[in-house]
């Protein structure tokens, strides 16, 4: 096998955010461009609070799949600007991405959601609809700080769905042609801390334990992300993502027991290793009866994806062939769309 991590440092802990100042110094950073969401701004401020007036400029202003207009409008910040420090969710990493891309600096990530994309190199930006990705070690953060405080007021929906977003990652990974017995380790462990945590904190959202577990398994998550090849569940994400614009922790929370129930039976390690993840010989089940248990959308139809729409759903994925554990045929991906649109899992 091949394994290639990044030069990532990671610094976790409950209350480690007040590190912000040393891990800034490290790299480093003199005139910082702190970014966020326009909903995460106060929790931002406060996170960047150590660091004074090394905090050159604040752009609270990132959005989902990273408009190019967003990365323009940052852009006019970045006068002296020598790094981003990036606090929020994928959207806001994607975000510090675009800007890095295009302007070779480093990024300090704090995430404050499980998504996992500060470990990633993957970026993407959207173009007049059109959403372009590519993977560039310069997108790469080069100081991942993980404070599960700072998730704590993350909503019930959102913890779970994005939860599942990186339990997606895990279970692709396992079956990823590029895998290798380090990354198999983290994705099983990652997949298991995650949906241990998730009915814990579903009913205490401030349980303490259940958040550093869950963010614990979104640095995992994140990490088998990044290394390795994603198959046919994080393409159709993909595709009806940029496609029809549907929220992207809830269409992959609702695609993933419909790609599993299609993959597994070709996957006998993965399918092993998620047995032992959720501790039930039929994962792909176990984790669609979790997600209903937990209130999260169980179907592409609740959604707002309308009927008429899989067709070109299918079409779309065809287009560009990749590797998969099973063949991508046509009946095979109108099934598992089918089936997601309807929301019923087989057995
Ligand atoms: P997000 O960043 O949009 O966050 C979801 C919502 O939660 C937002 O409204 C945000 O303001 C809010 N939020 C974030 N942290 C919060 C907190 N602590 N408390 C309260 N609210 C909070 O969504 P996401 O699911 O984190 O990320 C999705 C995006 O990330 C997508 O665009 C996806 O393509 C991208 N992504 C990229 C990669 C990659 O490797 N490039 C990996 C995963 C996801």
């Amino acid at each position: 096998f091949d394994h290639q991590p990044f030069p990532v440092r990671v610094v976790f802990g409950e209350g480690r955010a007040h590190e912000i100042g040393a891990e800034a110094e490290r790299l480093g950073l003199k005139r910082i461009l702190l970014l966020c969401t326009p909903g995460q701004e106060a929790l931002a401020r406060s996170v960047a609070a150590p660091l004074g007036d090394r905090i050159a400029a604040v752009f609270p202003g990132a959005r989902m799949h990273v408009p190019v207009e967003s990365v323009v409008a940052a852009e006019t910040l970045l006068s002296g600007v020598d790094g981003l420090l990036a606090v929020g969710g994928g959207s806001t990493t994607g975000l510090a991405k675009g800007l890095a891309l295009r302007n070779q600096l480093p990024i300090l990530a704090v995430p404050t959601t499980y998504a996992g994309s500060e470990m990633t190199p993957v970026w993407g930006l959207t173009d007049q609809g059109v959403k372009r990705t590519g993977r560039d070690p310069a997108v790469v953060a080069r100081c991942v700080l993980y404070d599960p405080l700072l998730s704590h007021e993350l909503p019930v929906a959102v913890s779970v769905s994005s939860g599942l977003n990186a339990v997606a990652h895990a279970a692709e990974a396992l079956y990823a042609r590029d895998a290798s017995p380090v990354v198999s380790l983290m994705a099983e462990e990652g997949a298991r801390a995650m949906l241990a945590a998730l009915p814990r904190l579903h009913a205490t959202p401030g349980d303490r334990n259940a958040r550093a577990s869950a963010l614990y398994a979104a640095w995992l998550c994140g990490s088998v992300l990044g290394v390795t090849t994603m198959s046919l569940h994080h393409k159709l994400c993909h595709v009806l993502g940029g496609m029809l614009d549907l929220p992207h922790a809830a269409t992959h929370t609702v695609v993933l027991p419909h790609v599993l129930a299609f993959n597994l039976p070709a996957a006998p390690e993965a399918t092993a290793a998620l047995a032992r993840a959720t501790g039930d010989s039929a994962p792909a089940r176990a984790i669609a009866s979790l997600a209903r248990r937990l209130g999260a959308p169980t179907s592409l139809a609740e959604l707002g994806m309308r009927e008429e729409d899989i067709p070109l759903v299918v079409h779309e994925v065809l287009a560009r062939p990749y590797v998969n554990p099973r063949p991508v045929t046509e009946s095979a991906v109108l099934d598992v769309v089918r089936s997601a649109w309807t929301g019923s899992v087989r057995p």
